[in-house]
């Protein structure tokens, strides 16, 4: 399959989901891939609105992209859920600011209240979601299909860019001119919370730099978990 037909299928994918799965939501965490995404979905005017989850502990490149990206796409505002305040508040006050680093236990919690319980708010009520999730990314997404049901939440997931390299990925991005986040260039090919994420080496994982203190076989943070 060339690239053109390729991305065809997917701009494809995007308005049948638009059309038989509405209301549905992109969940948008600013990476390369979700940025090809939010472009896709901008300049097919494909009906799907998009959120992000503030975790509260992203990195400034971040949120410096946030603002890049609202400037590029004004029709395509982004909704950011964030965490709940006295949950947030409890979790800090008992286990420190910086608890993740203390176990797994206590680090899949930090994301429970950052992430999950947001994400929940944003997906409630929605038919779909759409990710930019890549099969090549993680030993967790090896299996994973560009359309499968979320029986943890609920409701169907897509993602539409499962057959996209990485190769591509970027060159979509450069031939369209899209903002992407400034750590990328620093060797951080996959970006999450500032105090959970770090460059990578050469020839390591693309997702080693996430939770690099935790076995890989362990190190998603819930959000895209089968259950
Ligand atoms: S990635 Fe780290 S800081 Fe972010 S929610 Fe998970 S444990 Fe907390």
């Amino acid at each position: 399959m060339t690239f053109e037909e390729k991305l065809a299928e997917t701009i494809a994918l995007l308005h049948k989901i638009a059309g038989e799965f509405s209301p549905a939501v992109f969940a948008n965490s600013f990476g390369a891939e979700d940025m090809v995404i939010t472009d896709l979905i901008a300049k097919s005017q494909a009906n799907i609105d998009i959120f992000s989850l503030d975790t509260g502990r992203l990195p400034a490149q971040t949120y410096a992209l946030m603002q890049k990206s609202a400037e590029q796409y004004p029709s395509q505002p982004i909704k950011v859920f964030f965490p709940q305040t006295a949950a947030t508040e409890n979790f800090v006050n008992q286990h420190g600011i910086n608890a993740f680093y203390e176990s797994v236990e206590l680090r899949k919690a930090c994301c429970q209240i950052r992430k999950i319980e947001p994400l929940k708010r944003a997906l409630a009520g929605k038919k779909a979601w759409v990710t930019g999730l890549r099969r090549e990314q993680s030993p967790t997404r090896t299996d994973l299909g560009n359309q499968e049901y979320d029986s943890g939440n609920g409701l169907e997931k897509f993602n539409p860019l499962i057959e996209w390299t990485e190769k591509e990925v970027w060159a979509y991005l450069r031939d369209n001119n899209i903002p992407y986040n400034a750590l990328h260039d620093q060797h951080y090919p996959s970006i999450g919370c500032e105090p959970c994420t770090r460059a990578i080496s050469i020839g390591e994982d693309v997702r080693a730099g996430r939770w690099w203190w935790e076995d890989p076989a362990n190190k998603e943070c819930g959000l895209h978990v089968k259950k």
